[in-house]
């Protein structure tokens, strides 16, 4: 039998489809990530999925967001279900603008830039900044939608390390200096700051003024993508890297964790030039971000106790946190470690040497367990070793059966 991409296959592959010679290039780097490929067989109901990022949206008041949205479309219905601007619906902008003043952010709501999720803004961003062949600079491992926008508009990413306290600045300078020995000034550095996804850490508060001096010093852009920073599970926020430097850092937003994931609303705070860029490249994806959830996001915040609610996920996220490195500490083989993350979603794996995980996975879910294996997070196959966990989405019960299962999984690996 031959091996999926190896050269008879591809060439099956090119006879089936007519249209694959009219294709532009960057759809070369388009493809499917391994954590939406494992997505139809993780969700059958007899396999715990520790692999997907899905919010725990049972936490929400159905009841009175139902209330809620009858009552926007009966008395605001002609505009909520209207066109609107590219930049998104005003009263909204301004309550974003309170929102990120928790993280100390002081900023104005003609910068900011309502997407569909973050994920647009990402996309926005690589699109407004990178041709082909340009360099970017992401932690390693890093975020897999945002690796899939740099790919697709064909941006070389240049890992950067991490260890337990976030983005270590010296590796980050190097890569720096590195990138522009090559002729090739990175054109931003694309960091997760707080509880990252997939790696579970946060830069440390000292660290944050260091790597904003570098990349100041180096003239490279800072983009800070900050989904989880409310959702720190001793209440704790960090200042975001924005509020320390509101010239060279364009921030990303979401009410994906904090609200809702399948409204699809999420923001950029930019600066003004950038802001504006970014508006035209709105413009000509989608003419606007939908009004219609803008206004139900908006009718949220000052309608109820959204504070209340961001306490009640971090709560349910912390039991589910809790339930997970319990069960790793107390099922886990001899050499394997784990990030403990103090807020967000997702735990990190390393397992011994010898286990290959993305290998091991068919076997995981024959035993009824899914993860993310870790080389879908580098953009040069690192990972091999490593696991994403997520503990938001399965009660605290199933975790402690997923880990248990992939523990067995990982010791028949390991011939224990
Ligand atoms: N950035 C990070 C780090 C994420 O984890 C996610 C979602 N998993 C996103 C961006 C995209 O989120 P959304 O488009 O739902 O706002």
């Amino acid at each position: 039998m031959t091996a999926p991409g190896s050269q008879p296959a591809r060439q099956g592959a090119r006879s089936l489809d007519p249209h694959l010679r009219r294709y532009a290039r960057r759809t070369a780097g388009m493809t499917a990530s391994e954590i939406r490929a494992l997505f139809a067989v993780a969700s059958r109901p007899e396999v715990v999925s520790l692999a997907g990022g899905m919010p725990h949206l049972a936490a929400l008041p159905l009841e009175s967001l139902s209330a809620e949205v009858g009552q926007l479309i009966a008395s605001d219905g002609l505009v909520a279900l209207q066109y609107g601007s590219a930049q998104g619906v005003p009263e909204l902008r301004e309550q974003i603008c309170e929102i990120m003043a928790l993280e100390g952010i002081s900023a104005h709501p003609d910068d900011v830039v309502v997407t569909v999720g973050s994920q647009m803004a990402l996309d926005m961003v690589t699109r407004i900044f990178c041709d082909p062949g340009d360099v970017v600079l992401a932690e390693g491992p890093s975020y897999v939608g945002a690796l899939g926008s740099f790919a697709a508009y064909q941006a070389n990413v240049v890992h950067v390390t991490m260890d337990d306290a976030g983005l270590v600045p010296e590796a980050l300078r190097e890569a720096i200096v590195t990138a522009v020995e090559r002729g090739q000034r990175p054109k931003f550095l694309y960091t997760i700051p707080n509880f990252h996804n997939p790696a579970g850490v946060t830069l440390a508060a000292e660290r944050r003024a260091e790597i904003l001096d570098i990349c100041a010093e180096h003239e490279v852009l800072v983009i800070e993508d900050n989904p989880y920073g409310l959702l720190g599970f001793d209440g704790q926020t960090y200042p975001a890297l924005r509020s320390m430097d509101a010239d060279n850092v364009v921030y990303l937003g979401s009410f994906s964790k904090t609200f809702a994931s399948g409204l699809r609303v999420g923001w950029a705070l930019a600066p003004h030039a950038v802001r504006e860029k970014l508006v035209l490249a709105a413009e000509s994806a989608t003419l606007c971000p939908p009004t219609f959830n803008q206004l139900v996001v908006s009718r949220y915040l000052s309608t109820h106790d959204w504070k209340g609610q961001i306490k009640t996920y971090r709560e349910a996220y912390r039991e589910r946190r809790d339930a997970m490195l319990g069960a790793l500490e107390q099922h886990m083989p001899p050499g394997c470690t784990w990030t403990r993350p103090t807020g967000g979603f997702y735990v990190w794996l390393t397992a011994p040497e010898g286990v290959d995980t993305k290998a091991m996975l068919p076997r995981a879910i024959t035993q009824r367990v899914a993860y993310a294996s870790g080389t879908g997070f580098y953009a040069d196959r690192l990972g091999s070793r490593q696991m994403r966990l997520s503990y938001c989405y399965p009660t605290p019960e199933r975790i402690r059966e997923g880990v248990r299962r992939l523990a067995n999984v990982l010791e028949d690996e390991l011939e224990l």
